[in-house]
């Protein structure tokens, strides 16, 4: 017996996280929270996570057709330790108030909410210890969690003077159909684009400047990032660390991965449920520099990279360990990431 997990919110990252969860031996679920009839209800039940409804009109509608659930989130609260809110925005932060603190309940909040939802913004390579006990936790983006993956690496072993990146950002997600664009490329108009000072909330130290367009894609982001760093760096020195950094891969055009749908292709042919990809990947061909600049593209998987983040913020917060390496190495070897330790 492990510690009680509550999943409120059972979309793309909800249905993502509690599989995740219900993979760890010091931790179950103690239920899912839906708003609305759909299959995901029918694939919870298949996986017997016991289903709650967010509200009485929910309750109402499930048991109308006949769906197996237990009760209001109310009362699955009750015999939870910790939820991981994974409503879109800005539910979380309505839930903090109107449930999650009457209840005294630990919630971890995603990439949408603000970061004054929470007293840490969190990456668990970045700040795990910052978490550490924590009632309040947002685990960043997609878009931020796959920045400072691999900026704090390279911080962490040259300096980072300033970081510049261009996000090329997916139009949705490949379930949804009512975002695009479907034929155009859309421009940002906000300098920086958020994600720049979202990183700054994970890795305050780090001066990073983004901007950022949106393409009619629906399977991975691109990060196009130039980093000027404090020490001198070859292009193996970058590679040798980028290969040893956590929930990070180098992928090889030399290997035929010349395109996010290589990625994807590739990650569905090792037979990673659903075709996931968690690592951050970044191109071995694309990293290179020009007089003191370095140069580096990467691919993020915008539906799991945020994925062993929400489980690492539960050791954190329910201190079942202090020790990063710990958690991370527990999570990346049940969720089978890459052997970096
Ligand atoms: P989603 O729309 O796929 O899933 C959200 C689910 O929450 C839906 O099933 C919805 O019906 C349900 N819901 C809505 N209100 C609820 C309530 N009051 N109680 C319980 N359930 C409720 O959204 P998503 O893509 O999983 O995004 C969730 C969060 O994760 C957002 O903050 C988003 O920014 C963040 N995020 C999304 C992605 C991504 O690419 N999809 C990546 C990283 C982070």
């Amino acid at each position: 017996m492990g510690a009680k997990v509550a999943i409120v919110g059972y979309g793309t990252i909800g249905k993502r996280v509690a599989d995740a969860v219900a993979l760890q031996d010091d931790m179950e679920i103690a239920g899912v929270v839906k708003t609305r009839v759909s299959f995901e209800l029918s694939v919870a039940k298949q996986k017997e996570y016991p289903i709650y409804a967010s509200d009485q009109k929910s309750l109402s509608l499930f048991r109308g057709v006949g769906i197996d659930v237990q009760g209001r989130v109310e009362e699955l609260l009750k015999r939870t330790d910790i939820v991981v809110d994974c409503t879109p925005k800005p539910i979380g932060a309505k839930n903090r108030e109107s449930l999650y603190e009457p209840y005294k309940m630990k919630a971890i909040y995603q990439g949408g909410e603000k970061a004054s939802v929470s007293e840490v913004s969190f990456v668990a390579q970045c700040n795990y210890k910052e978490a550490f006990g924590k009632n309040h936790v947002r685990v960043v983006s997609c878009n931020t969690t796959g920045m400072s993956r691999t900026l704090y690496a390279l911080h962490q072993a040259f300096g980072i003077k300033r970081a510049r990146a261009t996000l090329v950002r997916r139009g949705t997600d490949p379930g949804q159909v009512k975002r695009g664009p479907i034929n155009a490329i859309v421009p940002t108009f906000e300098l920086p684009s958020h994600h720049g000072p979202d990183v700054r909330t994970v890795i305050p130290e780090i001066e990073v400047f983004t901007t950022s367009l949106v393409v009619p894609t629906t399977i991975m982001h691109m990060h196009a990032l130039s980093v000027r760093l404090e020490k001198e760096a070859t292009t193996k020195d970058v590679l040798d660390v980028f290969a040893n950094t956590p929930r990070v891969r180098l992928v090889k055009a030399w290997d035929n991965v010349h395109s996010t749908a290589a990625i994807m292709e590739m990650s569905r042919d090792f037979g990673h449920p659903r075709g996931d990809m968690m690592e951050i990947c970044v191109w071995e061909e694309g990293v290179g520099s020009y007089h003191d600049e370095l140069f580096y593209m990467q691919a993020v998987h915008q539906e799991s990279n945020v994925v062993p983040e929400n489980v690492d913020a539960i050791r954190a917060m329910l201190e079942i360990t202090d020790d990063p390496e710990e958690s991370m190495k527990k999570t990346d070897e049940s969720l089978g990431l890459k052997r970096w330790w």
